[in-house]
């Protein structure tokens, strides 16, 4: 099988690749922009395979991503490029705009071009992933849980581009029969994330022994699902996932941002000893404008029509995340080095 991925030097879209090139034999093009959220060192365990290709492209580029398609000629895509952090949709909302709503609807439309060309058992086989968040919900209270039927009501720049696309998503199965399949996921943590979300940023803080910063009072609930978890449940998309549906996935791990916090401290206090409780150097700042109360996923649709489910609870997921940034320095110090600095810019995350 050949699976065109976008976004595929990112956090999620390099573990897609990863999983799909080295646990499932299947050939990977990866097709990324390489903003600064990419790390091409992500994909050292694939780079050099036969089975895999890179093509820097950007998905908002039509005559690009035309290309793309009748020379790669893909069995499926799985489609995860996009800008995905809160915070800088709240200062600079337009690349959001741009890539998750303007670059999804040119792929579709070349996707759409490329599967009206296949041949019947081709478009048989083929299909659309489109990868979302649940942010797109809005904000949940104390007792409800996020459903594949639950109304839209985003609150963020980040949450309602997402939204759009996946309505554009949804709407191209409808009107033009594209076999498209939506996923709406928590939040993911584990290795190679960009150190700008809340647990790796806490992490290699916590490391470096800087302040670490929690929004408001802390108790806003995010669920976290680790992200080859997530990889493994988007694979399971391509080939029992039904046309036209959504599909939440969740790690049944709600967390309040303040636990998750703690919990590093102590893991990193564990693993990397040092003078001073980690937990004393948490520090409040004041709350993200719009920042929603709680997040919780009902993924019970994914346990019982794809047979997925979670493989570790988060505090095995956390201890493992710890340990890999404590032993990848190399990793994060180059996707820290000047490109980005979370601290400098003054930036935070809670996904
Ligand atoms: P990321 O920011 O780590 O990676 C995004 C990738 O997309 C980068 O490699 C970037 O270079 C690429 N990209 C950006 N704009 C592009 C463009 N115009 N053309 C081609 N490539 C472009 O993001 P992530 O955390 O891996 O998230 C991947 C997807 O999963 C996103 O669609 C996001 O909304 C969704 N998602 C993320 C989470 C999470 O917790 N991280 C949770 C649920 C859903």
């Amino acid at each position: 099988m050949r699976v065109l991925v976008t976004g595929g030097a990112g956090f999620i879209g390099s573990a897609v690749c990863r999983s799909l090139a080295l646990q499932k034999g299947a050939e990977v093009i990866n097709v990324d922009k390489l903003t600064y959220a990419a790390n091409p060192s992500s994909l050292a365990p694939i780079q050099g395979l036969k089975s895999y290709l890179f093509e820097q492209q950007d998905i908002c580029d039509r005559e690009a991503m035309d290309f793309v398609f009748n020379s790669y000629r893909p069995d499926a895509i799985i489609h995860l490029a996009a800008e995905s952090h809160v915070d800088r949709s709240i200062t600079g909302p337009a690349a959001f705009i741009g890539t998750n709503i303007v670059g999804t609807y040119t792929l579709l439309e070349a996707a759409r071009k490329y599967y009206e060309g296949l041949s019947v058992p081709g478009r048989k086989r083929f299909r659309f992933i489109h990868v979302s968040t649940d942010e797109v919900y809005g904000s949940l209270g104390p007792a409800d849980y996020f459903r594949e039927e639950t109304p839209y009501r985003p609150s963020s720049p980040y949450s309602a581009s997402k939204a759009a696309s996946d309505h554009l998503a949804l709407a191209w199965f409808k009107t033009y029969g594209l076999p498209v399949i939506v996923s709406n996921c928590s939040n993911n943590y584990g290795p190679f994330q960009f150190p700008e979300k809340l647990i790796p940023l806490t992490i290699l803080n916590a490391i470096e022994r800087k302040p670490l910063p929690v929004y408001g009072d802390g108790r806003n609930v995010r669920d976290w699902l680790h992200v080859e978890d997530h990889a493994a449940g988007l694979i399971t998309l391509l080939f029992e996932g039904k046309p036209g549906e959504k599909y939440n996935f969740g790690g049944d791990s709600e967390r309040s941002n303040l636990d998750v916090v703690t919990q590093i401290c102590d893991v990193v206090d564990r693993l990397y000893p040092g003078p001073a409780a980690r937990r004393s150097m948490i520090t409040f700042v004041p709350d993200r404008p719009g920042h929603d109360i709680r997040y919780a996923i009902d993924a019970s649709k994914a346990h019982r029509e794809l047979g997925w489910r979670p493989t570790r609870t988060f505090e095995q997921g956390l201890a493992e995340t710890v340990a890999w940034y404590l032993k990848s320095r190399a990793w994060w110090e180059r996707a820290r080095s000047g490109v980005y600095d979370g601290s400098r810019l003054g930036l935070l995350a809670t996904q």
